[in-house]
Formats: structure tokens, C-alpha cells, sequence
């Protein structure tokens, strides 16, 4: 019971407790902030001993990671912070240090240190277990790095310096992070390893790190960029420790008085998919909408570990609020533009076939979702990385590619496609940029083994011949190069249907 009355804000008497701020979660992480409170009420004495000046940008750098890590997981850390100033009460102390005496402080502490204990014990229950504590601060010291407290030992081992440290993973963000592989420890220089809540919530389940910020990446114009950056690092850092909960998928009611207002007429239901959105009309069966929703899934977070793999190309597409939509009637995107949906792709039902092929070799009809789904991800690529994905000619290597894939760069369709082309698309309507789209296409899913089936093939063949992953990587070696650079962070598996029914919320 203590967790939900925590949750819910009812314990404590005297609103002490609006002294501390309490963000239930729903992922294996919880985030605390101790040191960046500003109010200082006059009820309480001043600490008399002790360090009493605030991490200035810590509460608000941990608020902002937290929604940056929502952004890339679709899921919340749990996050307890405090605005009582650091002179009335030290939360990263034991108590009576901490508080020194005042009866109120004390209390504060309390509201504070059961809230992280009960968001410890709540935060177990998703993933397997074992959760990861991080609790941030920043140091007045004069070196520009990350202090990371392990409260352990800097022996060089695994966890602390090693390649799959948080460290490295700082690191890789542009941070300078001390210990990390570049520096494994901090020599002579000051370094906090770790304070008293590193050391207390510490236990077999839960994992407790300290971050101590530098000044600089505390500025207030630097706060938001530091946040996505350790955003970034933990979207590597913890998946590879830490397991993260099952994708879950959830229809939600399209009505007048949601986000989804401006598309209440057409459509009744949607499906949110990492901040993109899967529309359907009242026709369209709901076992297509899920499909769809769960391919956009698969191609987002191919490897399934709960972060989405390439979040600069989803970000674009967040922003752009791209989404899918399912109807027979007609539908103008141009209405939802004011709205800021700016990326539309239809994908229709009499196309959406989860039962297709690739998936049922004895099927006839090929699942289009797996086309339509990849159209509106790509838009991210081409934005996001002009050079390689620029649909314009010579723009990039993907054009490139196809001006060699169709034995020249036709800015319209020519009358015959030379000899041993092997993309020969001949719609008029789909002009250079879009042929653009379709080759990139139909470059991914050669390569995730889509097209190969012989009757697949055959359907295929006056448009794409190379349906192979192997005569893709032989005969397009620009293509399937580019497509397999792993910078990139492209889907290497093909989406699968769903199978499994507790996916679903
Ligand atoms: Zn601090």
C-alpha cells in the first residue's frame, strides 16, 4: 500500500511532501535528483555543516532525460526530485547529517528517501528484475567530464571501464566520462564515486550509478542537449544490461476531444507506435490495423530491444507526426497539415494481407504492409541523411545506385529500359523521386529476404529482378552496401506477424 499512497501524493501531513515530486514509471529505470531545490521557507533552519550550494540544472536535466528517454522507448523512467533547497535538507545524506536536526527537514527526507525505495521496488516489475538507479548531480570541479560514481572500486573491470560500460556509452555521445575506456580512472584529479544514495539503494536487483554533470553541460542552454545526450547513451547502455519490457501495442478510440481530433471524421481508431500513428476506419478489420502497427514496430526496433534503433531518423518523423493510414474513402492529408501531420501513407485493407506472403508460402497475394510501412519510415532516412538517401539525381548514393540499377538516370520513363537493367519501374506517375523510394524498397526487403519466393518473383519481374539477398549483394553492390553500412542502423530482419496474443494491451 505504501507505493500507491507514495504514487498518489496522500501520505505525510503539513504538504511537506509538495516539497518532493514523485513521476510514477514504467520501465526498469528510475531517475533521482536531490540537489537542485530553490525554496528555502523559512519554517526550517539552515544547515549549519556541510556542502549547502545546489547542482544548479540537475532537477531540470533529469526531468528532460526523462522524456527524452520516452521519446526513443515509449516508456518512462520513474523520477523523484526535490525543490527543497540543499541548505535546508542534503537528500544524499544519512538523516541526521542531512537535515541536522529540524524536525520538518527530517520529514522531507522521508517523503524523499520512500519515494526512491518504493519507485525501486515498483520499477522491478518490469523487465526481469534487475533495474538500473541513476542519480544526478553536478560537480563544481574544473574538468568538463561526466564524474561517474560506481561507488566501487575503478579496477578496470567490465562494469566500470569496459567496452560495454556507461562510460563508453557517454563517451560515444561526445561526453568526456571518467572512469571510461579513454579514462579509466581519474588520476589526480577530484572525482565523486559515489554518495550515500549510490551506496543505500544498492542491492542485488537494483544497480545504482552517480553522475555527477560538469558546469558546462549544466548551462542553460546547454541543459536540453545534454539530456538528449544521455538520452542516446542510455537508449545503448540499457538494453545491453538491462531488459526492458515487451512491446506493447494499444488501440486507442480516434474522438472529437483527443490528439486525434482532426481525424475523427474518417477514422475511429489509432495505434501509437513509438510517437507515430497507425490510423483505421471503422471498416477495416482490427487484426490489419495491428498488423500494420506491429510491422512499423519490427521495422523501428528491428532488434527488438525496447529502444528504437535509429532515433535521429524517428525523431524526424515524430516531429513531422508521420502516420499510416487505413480507409476506403477518400482522404485529403492537406486538412491534417495545420495540425502538424505533415507525413501521410495510405496503406489500404484489400492490401494488407498478415496472412501474405512473404509470411505463408501457400498464399497468393503479397502483404503490402511491408512496402507502405517502409515508405513512410524512409521519408526519416532521406531527411535525416540527404548525402546517402537524397531522392533528387545526383544527390545521393542512392540515386547513384539506381542510375546504374536502370542502365542510366531517366528523369522520365524511357520508352524501353536498357539491356541488363535490373530496376525498370514504368508507372508515369511515379516520377524520379519516387521511383527513388520505390528502389529503396525494394533494396531493404531483397535484402531482408522478402521477394525470393518464385511465385513472388514472377509477379515482380517487369519491375525488379535482383530478389535474392545474395544476387541484391552480387549484382547491386552500390545498393546493398549502402543498405547494409551499419551506420545507418537499417532493419536485418524482416517483419514477422504477430503471434503473440499478450502483446496486446
Ligand atoms: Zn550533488
Amino acid at each position: 500500500m505504501l507505493i500507491a499512497h507514495i504514487f498518489l501524493g496522500l501520505f505525510c501531513a503539513q504538504n511537506l511532501s509538495e516539497y518532493v515530486q514523485v513521476y510514477k514509471g514504467n520501465m526498469p529505470l528510475v531517475l533521482s535528483a536531490p540537489h537542485d531545490g530553490y525554496e528555502k521557507p523559512k519554517s526550517m533552519v539552515d544547515r549549519k555543516e556541510g556542502v549547502k550550494v545546489r547542482d544548479s540544472g540537475a532537477r531540470t536535466i533529469a526531468l528532460q532525460l526523462a522524456d527524452q528517454i520516452e521519446l526513443r522507448c515509449g516508456r518512462r523512467p520513474y523520477v523523484v526530485t526535490t525543490t527543497l533547497h540543499r541548505i535546508k535538507c542534503d537528500m544524499n545524506r544519512e538523516i541526521g547529517e542531512a537535515a541536522q536536526g529540524d524536525k520538518d527537514a527530517e520529514a522531507v527526507w522521508q517523503v524523499y528517501h520512500d519515494a526512491l525505495a518504493a519507485a525501486s521496488e515498483d520499477a522491478q516489475q518490469y523487465g526481469d528484475g534487475q533495474i538500473l538507479f541513476l542519480d544526478i548531480h553536478g560537480h563544481g570541479h574544473p574538468n568538463d567530464w561526466i564524474e561517474v560514481g560506481h561507488a566501487a572500486p575503478l579496477d578496470g573491470s567490465e562494469w566500470i571501464s569496459g567496452e560495454t560500460s556507461v562510460g563508453a556509452y557517454l563517451t560515444a555521445q561526445g561526453f568526456k566520462a571518467v572512469p571510461s575506456p579513454a579514462i579509466p580512472d581519474p588520476g589526480d584529479e577530484k572525482y565523486f564515486n559515489g554518495g550515500y544514495i549510490t551506496r543505500h539503494y544498492r542491492s542485488d536487483a537494483v544497480r545504482t550509478i552517480q553522475f555527477e554533470l560538469s558546469g558546462p553541460m549544466r548551462k542553460k542552454d546547454k541543459r536540453h542537449d545534454t539530456a538528449r545526450r544521455l538520452a542516446d547513451a542510455l537508449s545503448e547502455f540499457i538494453p545491453t544490461h538491462f531488459v526492458m519490457p515487451k512491446f506493447e501495442l494499444e488501440i486507442n478510440e480516434v474522438t472529437k476531444q483527443n490528439e486525434y481530433e482532426s481525424f475523427y471524421k474518417i477514422f475511429n481508431r489509432a495505434v501509437d507506435v513509438f510517437g507515430l500513428t497507425v490510423f483505421a476506419d471503422k471498416k477495416a478489420a482490427e487484426a490489419k490495423l495491428i498488423h500494420q502497427a506491429w510491422v512499423m514496430y519490427q521495422y523501428l526496433d528491428n532488434d527488438q530491444n525496447g529502444f528504437v534503433d535509429n532515433y535521429k531518423v524517428v525523431e524526424f518523423l515524430q516531429n513531422e507526426k508521420a502516420y499510416m493510414l487505413m480507409t476506403s474513402k477518400r482522404f485529403n492529408p492537406e486538412r491534417h497539415e495545420k495540425d502538424g501531420w505533415h507525413i501521410a501513407q495510405d496503406c489500404f485493407a484489400d492490401e494488407t494481407h498478415p496472412d501474405g506472403l512473404p509470411f505463408n508460402e501457400d498464399a497468393d497475394e503479397f502483404d503490402a504492409t511491408l512496402e507502405e510501412v517502409w515508405h513512410l519510415i524512409s521519408n526519416g532516412y532521406v531527411a535525416v541523411y540527404p548525402t546517402a538517401f537524397g531522392l533528387e539525381p545526383d544527390s545521393s548514393q542512392l540515386t547513384a545506385a539506381m542510375d546504374v540499377a536502370r542502365g542510366g538516370q531517366f528523369e522520365r520513363i524511357p520508352r524501353h529500359y536498357p539491356e541488363g537493367a535490373w530496376y525498370s519501374y514504368d508507372d508515369r506517375t511515379c516520377e524520379y523521386q519516387c521511383m527513388a523510394m520505390e528502389y529503396f524498397y525494394w533494396g531493404l526487403t531483397t535484402l531482408l529476404d522478402a521477394q525470393s519466393h518464385p511465385l513472388r518473383a514472377e509477379q515482380i519481374k517487369d519491375e525488379w529482378r535482383l530478389t535474392t539477398p545474395e544476387q541484391l549483394r552480387t549484382g547491386d553492390k552500390l545498393l546493398s552496401e549502402l543498405l547494409e553500412d551499419e551506420q545507418f542502423k537499417l532493419p536485418t530482419r524482416l517483419p514477422q506477424p504477430i503471434s503473440e496474443p499478450e502483446v496486446l494491451q
